[in-house]
């Protein structure tokens, strides 16, 4: 019975007329937030990428409430129910089938479509996978690249990763298991092979597994062992090594020295007036050695 039905309104402390985007486990139903659990018993309906897979999860947590589908193929015309809702002032549940809607997911077409109809989209963060894969992978790069599933036409997704190669950053990438091989195999192909490659497989489940190594060796390690390439895959790759520095040897001994006893830019304009190195190159040089990643 919906909370329609029982004429009750939405559940407490939920507004009226609101879509709630509300992230779901991606494999541990016990990394459901408090809130999120809230917002489902709470709402008028859930709009879900599948209704029979969220069912699941609302028949686990003895939820019943109302649901419809919202996928790829019907985004338009659910956006257009899910505003016709809001209109009569019902509090409504944006899902997908695991993690973060919107996120390399359907979902945002809808929240566009509700906020530019004038509605409030409010956010219920909790799982995702790029963001669970990487704070166990150990990359201490400040910057990463979000990008999801890379094309799955082999000649596109190569000149996807040209372009990624040059980028400061690391790069996270989302794959399925049928493609795996051949997604690992153009990484190791197109980018440094000394980068590392974080492969953290099927997060928050069973046969989960979190392995670090170098690029070029990835391939083989994939290979070696049908389990490896198993379940839902994100890849993390850490950032292109540091370009050769164009400061000599001398100066940035220099740089060193004058760093330990003064602060960034005096040791900067003095390392410049002993070495004659330019200062633009010293200065970079002294950046990267404050972030600690670049030793003489
Ligand atoms: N919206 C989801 C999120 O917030 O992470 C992502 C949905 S996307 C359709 C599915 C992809 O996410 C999978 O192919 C895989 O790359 C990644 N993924 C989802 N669950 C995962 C898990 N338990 N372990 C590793 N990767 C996962």
């Amino acid at each position: 019975m919906t909370h329609r039905e029982t004429g009750a309104r939405p559940g407490a402390g939920l507004k009226t007329s609101a879509l709630y985007v509300v992230a779901t486990p991606l494999g541990n139903l016990g990394d459901i937030g408090a809130r999120a659990l809230d917002v489902l018993r709470g709402v008028d309906a859930i709009a879900c990428e599948d209704t029979r897979h969220t069912r699941k999860l609302l028949d686990h947590f003895g939820i019943r409430c109302e649901t419809f589908s919202l996928h790829e193929h019907n985004e338009a015309a659910s956006a257009e129910k899910l505003i016709r809702l809001l209109r009569e002032g019902r509090a409504l549940a944006l899902v997908s089938d695991a993690g973060t809607p919107a996120v390399s997911d359907p979902g945002a077409r809808a929240v566009a479509a509700v906020r530019t109809a004038g509605f409030t989209v409010i956010p219920v963060p909790g799982p995702n996978a790029a963001i669970a894969a990487l704070s166990a992978a150990g990359l201490a790069d400040p910057h990463f690249l979000f990008y999801g599933f890379l094309p799955s036409k082999t000649a596109a997704r190569r000149k996807a990763l040209d372009e990624l190669k040059p980028f400061p950053c690391a790069l996270v990438f989302y794959e399925a298991p049928h493609r795996i091989e051949e997604t690992v195999a153009d990484l190791a192909a197109a980018l440094e092979p000394n980068r590392t490659l974080v492969i953290a497989r099927e997060l928050t489940k069973l046969f989960e597994s979190i392995v670090s190594l170098p690029l070029a060796a990835a391939p083989d390690w994939l290979a070696a062992d049908a389990d490896r390439r198993r379940g839902e895959f994100v890849l993390a790759v850490s950032a292109p090594p540091p370009a050769a520095s164009s400061v000599p040897l001398e100066a940035a001994r220099a740089l060193d020295a004058l760093l330990a006893e003064l602060p960034l830019k005096q040791a900067v304009r003095l390392a410049a007036e002993i070495s004659g190195a330019t200062r633009n190159a010293l200065y970079a040089l002294a950046l990267e050695k404050k972030r600690g990643s670049q030793p003489v």
